[in-house]
């Protein structure tokens, strides 16, 4: 009967992790390929705190993770004390410059803003495990990984919000033991 107990218990990452099924997808951003236009427009269109950044929206392997707000201020200084800098601008987190053409507007390069080990769990990591990596690190959010690819997000409310409908469910919840 305890093991049984235990596995009822088992919230996994995947099951807290944003976007749920039917939501809009994963903002992210890549790494190379996107122009100033794109990113301030993206940052228009959402509300997140953050934004992960990936290798291509093909290959959706984890590089790092950038603030909104280090993103705002970083694409407003570059529009007003870059020499040059245009909407078609390229916006590039990576640390060797992709080969341009001489006439291309210059780039917009933030790999300084990028956190480059953001924390991650995989889908299978327990949430009980989750919560307690927030506690002890003090995280505001983790990303999820499965094989190597980013699958999604879980930020400090998704898991408050996760505990309590836990705690309406079941108060003995194992996840306020
Ligand atoms: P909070 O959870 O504190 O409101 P956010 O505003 O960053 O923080 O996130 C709001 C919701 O959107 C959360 O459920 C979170 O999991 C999800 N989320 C956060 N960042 C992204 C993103 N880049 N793409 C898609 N969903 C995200």
């Amino acid at each position: 009967l305890e093991a049984k107990e235990e596995f009822r218990h088992k919230t996994l990452a995947t099951d807290v992790m944003r976007p749920r099924r039917g939501d809009p997808l994963l903002s992210v951003l890549t790494e190379s390929g996107m122009t100033v236009e794109e990113v301030e427009r993206l940052i228009a269109d959402t509300t997140y705190s953050g934004f992960p950044v990936v290798i291509s929206q093909q290959s959706p392997r984890l590089v790092g993770f950038v603030l909104r707000r280090d993103l705002v201020i970083s694409l407003e200084n570059a529009r007003r004390n870059q020499e040059g800098v245009v909407s078609m601008s390229p916006i590039l987190f990576t640390e060797c410059d992709p080969p341009m053409s001489p006439s291309a507007p210059p780039a917009v390069k933030l790999r300084s803003i990028l956190d480059l080990s953001p924390f991650t769990v995989t889908v299978h990591t327990p949430m009980e495990i989750v919560v307690d990596i927030f506690r002890k690190l003090g995280l505001r959010q983790c990303l999820v990984i499965q094989n190597g690819r980013l699958l999604g997000i879980i930020t400090k409310k998704d898991i408050l919000k996760h505990m309590a409908q836990m705690a309406n469910r079941d108060p003995d919840s194992i996840l306020f033991n």
